[in-house]
């Protein structure tokens, strides 16, 4: 036997019976889309390796050891496995110039790939849904970004809020020269206390010291918290900012932390930045991060223009919901046709499509090369696939131009009867889930 080849570490197949929720997973979310008024992009998986680069930052944990980069061996150019969303989409909307008759509200959804060491929660193919509002600068479109999310985290059938299956942190990173000045001070703490420090956190202490803020190293957590905060950086407007986002979550009862050490870890934030937090996952608890970056655009070439976004861990949110026992049942087929000989076929299928064309999904027990199977195995099959009804194509049903549907689940309420097979527009609907 040749060998088995196997999946890349990491990246995992997706498979029935998972795949159904994952299904009912990207429903509700495009339920919630459109409810918002949000349109669908979509971009290409492989991007230049600059754009990542200069968009998320060379000193950070993506760019310095998480990116799957490449030489394209037919022409040199120089490309990465986009390891997340924001990137792309600003890339592909200041190309197409998409923004010149005003603001836009986009989603996405799909992989992203990023060189970690995989385990619960924590994958080198994830996949992420996320949104990208482009055009306009006030806090109004935080909270509506925000808000969008706890629609989706309802209609996931998840809690929000303290003590829930999700709750929020929010903080404000303020605005470029308000960061210097407090990066000026943070350095200096970290300076007076560099006996205190890592490795990491040395070598970042000229580059990002913002990012030593995030350490999980609990040695250096005393260092942390006595480090200035930056909340006592901001200046009037941008106080005015994060005072109006706290304003509106309040008045919509949605309830917060605020979380001064929440940084995020690409370089492009200023201002909101937020996360959705679960308990129930562990050490990888975050299930979504986002936030504003008024200076992405132009960063990337495009004309100023702010913008804010989120992005959404879709594996994290899946064992969230097994956890929190939130997944639906996997949908089954409403019917199931038995045949006992497959010289029925041409008038089964006949109907079998009317059926279709009415909304009905029926499963057609495979005769195989023998072209019949007995009755009892395939009743036992139609048990087996979860349907809801049998439809018997047995040779007395078919003298008389019917079919026989018989309820296979106790509380089906219909009673066995048998249908004509014209005009099957007539009773569908008794088969209909
Ligand atoms: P973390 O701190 O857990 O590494 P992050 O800050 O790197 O997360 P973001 O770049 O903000 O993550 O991505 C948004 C969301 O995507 C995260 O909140 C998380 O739910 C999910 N995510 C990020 N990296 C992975 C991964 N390697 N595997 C699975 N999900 C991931
Ligand atoms: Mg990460």
């Amino acid at each position: 036997m040749a060998e088995k080849i196997q999946a890349v570490k990491g990246m995992n197949d997706l498979l029935p019976p998972e795949s159904a929720a994952w299904e009912w997973f990207d429903e509700q979310v495009r339920r919630v889309m459109r409810a918002h008024g949000y349109q669908f992009v979509r971009t290409p998986i492989v991007e230049p390796t600059a754009l990542f680069v200069r968009g998320l930052g060379e000193v950070t944990d993506i760019v310095e050891k998480e990116m799957y980069s490449f030489e394209d061996s037919m022409n040199g150019d120089k490309l990465t496995l986009r390891p997340e969303g924001t990137a792309g989409v600003v890339r592909a909307i200041t190309e197409h110039n998409f923004l010149y008759e005003g603001g836009r509200r986009l989603w996405y959804a799909g992989p992203m790939f990023r060189h970690e060491r995989p385990q619960k929660g924590r994958y080198r193919q994830f996949h992420q849904v996320g949104v990208e509002v482009l055009g306009f600068p006030g806090p109004d479109v935080d909270v509506e970004i925000i808000l969008l999310l706890r629609a989706l985290w309802r209609a996931l059938g998840l809690s929000v809020g303290e003590g829930c299956d999700v709750r929020l942190e929010i903080n404000s990173l303020g605005e470029p020269s308000e960061r210097q000045a407090h990066r000026a001070a943070l350095i200096a703490h970290f300076e007076q206390h560099a006996d205190l420090l890592d490795a990491d956190a040395k070598r970042r202490l000229h580059s990002n010291p913002l990012r030593i803020l995030d350490t999980k190293n609990p040695a250096m957590q005393g260092v942390v918290e006595s480090a200035p905060k930056l909340i006592d950086f901001l200046g009037e407007a941008s106080l005015a900012h994060f005072a109006q986002l706290k304003a509106a979550l309040d008045a919509a009862g949605l309830p917060y932390r605020v979380n001064p050490r929440l940084v995020r870890g690409m370089d492009y934030y200023n201002l909101t930045v937020f996360e959705w937090v679960t308990e129930r996952l562990g050490a990888q608890g975050t299930v979504c991060g986002g936030g504003r970056y008024d200076g992405l655009v132009e960063q990337l070439g495009g004309k100023p223009t702010p913008g804010v976004g989120f992005g959404i861990g879709v594996e994290r949110v899946m064992l969230l919901l097994a956890e929190a026992g939130a997944l639906p049942a996997a949908p089954v087929p409403d019917a199931y046709a038995i045949v006992p000989d497959a010289a029925a076929l041409p008038r089964v299928l006949a109907t079998l499509d009317a059926l279709r064309s009415e909304g009905v999904s029926v499963l057609l027990h495979p005769l195989g090369k023998e072209g019949a199977a007995s009755m009892k195995s395939q009743f036992k099959k139609a048990d087996a696939s979860g349907a809801r009804f049998a439809l018997i194509f047995g040779a007395d049903e078919l003298a008389n131009d019917r079919v026989g549907v018989k309820p296979l689940r106790a509380g089906e309420g219909a009673a066995q009867s048998t249908q004509p097979l014209d005009g099957v527009a007539a009773w569908a609907g008794l088969l209909r889930g």
